[in-house]
């Protein structure tokens, strides 16, 4: 007996110990959290068969007798927690599983306690049972539990062999449990009452000749073989993870490796100039398209040097720019972490070669610090050579509209005058149809002195030599509007004005025939059941003020809304309404020169039309013209 027990607590006592040993913290086992209380088990129930071993050995004492089946009963409460969380855990959400609650403890530890308490031999009650009810249940969960859950799962993609030999050791675990919760929780010391006295460790004894310590015993080495061969598991999960780690880096490592292909080839092929720099304002990276220009020998040689030095920055003013320059762009964004477009500033390079660039500047920002910035450049020389090209011959054919439209007037006024004096020379002698033809070609003379106006008036825009000036809109309206004051009366029209009117930075008088223009179409072209009703507002639109003009008036056919702005475009006949052709395209010139845009809509003719207008938002603030109000 005595070699059966120390095997017995030995048995369980190397479990314990393994456990301690071999546990694996960082796993995501639901075993790796309860294991230790197996460990707990395993150290109480060996020291409880080593006491059975100093029975046997050194002879039994009153206080060994008392402290057993307390031992005993600890050792399992470990155990019936394993049991328990570990069935749980393998079960799926349900009754049974709601069942295996902390509440199990209620009923089994008030049956312990209570058998205990009623009994004339309440030590030996106690042990046998906390066989029956703790002991019992508390080793057959842990086979089920050992049985059913699949630790394997965590490995999957592991070697095959290794998965099933974890798999058996879990199985065997399980099934030396269920047996264990056979020989050590149903055969009991013999008693008088109850199973125990007819189910009993003397009637197996009898019936089997081997003590059932043995089996237990055999139970308690298998269970302690099992577990050891189980917790290479947690080697075989870390082995599992590590080649999950290997393979991630592998992959983000290829990630990262076509990220830099592709941001490569984007330098490489790029037009644009372009060169990262670090928060202390050095070169980090530069493309060919950059450094070639700039006169650098390759994109790696001005890595690390200052960015002035590299670009040979000049400021638009023709100064040199400086480490940490207060006006360079490129110094105000490392600072403030602003996008800025920059134009008209001139590149040096390493040649010495002045270039005129426009650029942009955008920082980089890493987890809230301006970690440097990354600048694209052009070389705008072509551009500037276009520009001022463009402009020349603009002034040019202005200058033609100017010079033609106004030496035109002079012959013509000759022809408007000899013809009266013809009128009035053959005033005795014409008939009828004479005098009817030197009014037709007065007309025509008189007509094209009116165009020849409008033209000159047409190529005076923006030639007046009058400056942009930060202006009150609001004024210019009112001037406008004291201009037409008696075609306005005339009409009878009702003019509305709405909105925040703003501070503007536009020519004064351009302006004012700007509104003159689009109101006085307004007032002209109305309906004639009805005086006009014209609403002028003002709205902020994104980065502009949207100026509009709405009237009640004959409308336009949208088909014909594309030449309005046209040159002598009309849509009506002048025999009804007076007009040159030229107010609209005059309009257009003037907002054009402004930065703005102008359109107009209409739902047909007869609905009204609505003229709207843009001009770029100025810093100025608004005038403060905010109340709505009627000029008769
Ligand atoms: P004009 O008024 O001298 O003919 P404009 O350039 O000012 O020249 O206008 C061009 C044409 O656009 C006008 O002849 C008219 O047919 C049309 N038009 C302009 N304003 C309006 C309006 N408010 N309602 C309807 N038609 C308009």
């Amino acid at each position: 007996m005595d070699i059966i027990y120390l095997v017995y607590g030995l048995s369980f006592l190397v479990m314990g110990v393994v456990i301690v040993v071999r546990h694996e913290d960082d796993s995501r086992l639901e075993l790796a959290g309860i294991l230790w209380l197996l460990a707990t088990f395993g150290f109480i129930h060996g020291l409880h068969e080593w006491m059975d071993l100093w029975r046997v050995v050194r002879g039994g004492s009153p206080a060994l007798a008392a402290a057993q089946p307390v031992v005993l009963l600890v050792s399992y409460l470990p155990l019936f927690e394993f049991g328990r969380r570990l069935t749980r855990a393998s079960l799926p959400d349900g009754r049974v599983r709601r069942s295996l609650g902390i509440g199990l403890y209620g009923p089994v530890l008030a049956g312990v306690f209570a058998g205990t308490l009623l009994s004339e031999q309440p030590m030996l009650a106690m042990d046998i049972w906390s066989r029956y009810l703790i002991g019992f249940t508390a080793t057959l969960l842990t086979g089920i539990g050992f049985c059913w859950s699949d630790h394997s799962r965590a490995l999957a993609g592991g070697a095959a062999r290794e998965i099933r030999r974890v798999r058996l050791a879990a199985h065997a675990a399980g099934i030396a449990f269920l047996a264990y919760a056979l020989f050590g929780g149903l055969i009991v010391p013999a008693a008088p009452w109850g199973p125990a006295a007819i189910v009993n460790q003397d009637s197996w004894l009898a019936a089997v000749h081997l003590p059932v310590q043995f089996f237990r015993a055999l139970c308690a080495a298998v269970v302690a073989a099992s577990v050891t061969v189980l917790l290479e598991v947690f080697h075989l999960e870390a082995m599992q993870r590590l080649r999950t780690e290997v393979f991630e880096r592998r992959r983000s490592e290829i990630e990262q490796r076509l990220i830099a292909v592709r941001l490569q080839l984007v330098l490489d092929t790029s037009a644009e100039g372009i060169i990262g720099v670090d928060n202390g304002g050095r070169v980090t990276f530069a493309n060919r398209a950059a450094t070639d220009p700039l006169g650098w020998r390759s994109a790696d040689t001005p890595r690390g040097m200052p960015i002035p030095d590299v670009l040979g920055h000049h400021l638009s003013n023709g100064r040199p720019c400086s480490d940490n320059d207060e006006e360079c762009g490129i110094h105000s964004t490392l600072a403030d972490g602003k996008t800025r477009r920059v134009a008209n500033e001139t590149f040096l390079g390493n040649n010495a070669m002045a270039r005129p660039v426009e650029y942009v500047i955008a920082p980089l920002v890493i987890d809230g610090e301006i970690a440097g910035a990354v600048i694209a450049f052009h070389d705008i020389t072509d551009r500037i050579r276009s520009e001022s090209a463009l402009a020349r011959s603009n002034a040019e054919l202005e200058q033609f509209a100017y010079a033609v439209s106004h030496d035109l007037r002079q012959p013509l006024r000759m022809v408007h005058s000899y013809l009266q004096l013809l009128e009035r020379h053959l005033a005795e002698t014409i008939d009828e149809d004479g005098r009817g033809f030197i009014d037709f070609a007065s007309d025509g003379a008189a007509r094209m002195d009116r165009m020849l106006v409008a033209l000159l008036e047409y190529s005076r825009v923006g030639h007046t030599g009058e400056p942009m000036a930060v202006l009150d809109s609001r004024e210019a309206l009112e001037e406008a509007l004291w201009f037409l004051s008696p075609a306005i009366g005339d009409a009878a029209a009702e003019i509305t004005v709405a909105g925040d009117w703003p501070s503007i930075h536009a020519g004064q008088n351009d302006m004012v025939r700007l509104f003159q223009n689009l109101i006085g179409n307004a007032v002209k072209y109305r309906l004639d059941d009805h005086p006009p009703r014209i609403v002028v507002s003002v709205a902020a639109g994104r980065g502009e003020w949207v100026f509009s003009v709405r009237d009640d008036g004959i409308g336009i056919d949208p088909t014909q809304i594309d030449r309005l702005f046209r040159v002598f475009s009309r849509l009506h006949g002048r025999d009804r309404y007076d007009g040159s052709g030229v107010g609209l395209a005059v309009c257009r010139k003037i907002v054009e020169r402004h930065g703005g845009r102008i359109w107009v809509e209409s739902e047909g003719e007869g609905k009204g039309s609505v003229f709207h207008f843009t001009l770029p938002m100025s810093d100025a603030t608004p005038s403060g013209h905010d109340e709505e109000g009627a000029t008769p």
